[in-house]
């Protein structure tokens, strides 16, 4: 369970030059531009009214949190537990938890909607484009070169609908979320 502490690389939400950072940082001024960048998860656990919410990490909405945005984009992913009002550009996974309200259009490379969530706005899933907000390769774990490439990924088929186009898959096999193979979908069955 090693922590990860080398750096990885992030996309300058401005001017989309990509660059290292350390693991923990929250913030840093991009090379390229200049401009205080968000690096670090943004997790909101109260009401979080803004106009943009920006980060190259992932932003987290907890079960009492609520955002009410313009516009969201987080290139690691989002995760809402509460209440969020945006329109959303993720890099990464989407996971919309069981008691969450999502209103707001979402293009992002995944999604998971748990059973119990409620949903409203347009989605395009996987959308070629969002993939390359996000670092365009899924080097993190480059601290050894033994991992093999994302081929035997035999354990997500099981809930994964519809597999997205090559590029898209590489983001889903990059992602650090376990819940994202559990994709419920429709279960109107019977067992
Ligand atoms: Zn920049």
């Amino acid at each position: 369970m090693a922590r990860k502490t080398a750096p990885h690389s992030v996309r300058c939400y401005y001017c989309r030059r990509q660059f290292e950072v350390g693991a923990r940082a929250e913030s840093t001024a991009c090379p390229g531009c200049g401009k205080a960048i968000i690096v670090g998860d943004v997790l909101v656990k109260q009401l979080k009214p803004v106009t943009t919410v920006r980060t190259c990490g992932r932003v987290v909405v907890h079960r009492k949190g609520r955002i009410i945005a313009r516009d969201v984009e987080a290139h690691g992913g989002v995760e809402v537990m509460g209440i969020l009002d945006a329109n959303v550009v993720s890099g990464g996974p989407v996971v919309i938890g069981p008691k969450a309200q999502w209103n707001g259009d979402c293009n992002a490379p995944s999604v998971v909607i748990k059973q119990g969530a409620q949903v409203n706005g347009q989605f395009v899933v996987p959308d070629p484009s969002v993939v390359r907000i996000a670092a365009p390769k899924p080097d993190e774990a480059s601290a050894t070169g033994d991992e093999a490439p994302t081929q035997g990924e035999a354990t997500d088929r099981s809930g994964t609908r519809a597999a997205p186009a090559a590029g898209a898959s590489k983001v889903i096999g990059a992602g650090r979320s376990p819940t994202q193979a559990n994709v419920p979908g429709r279960r109107g069955g019977t067992a």
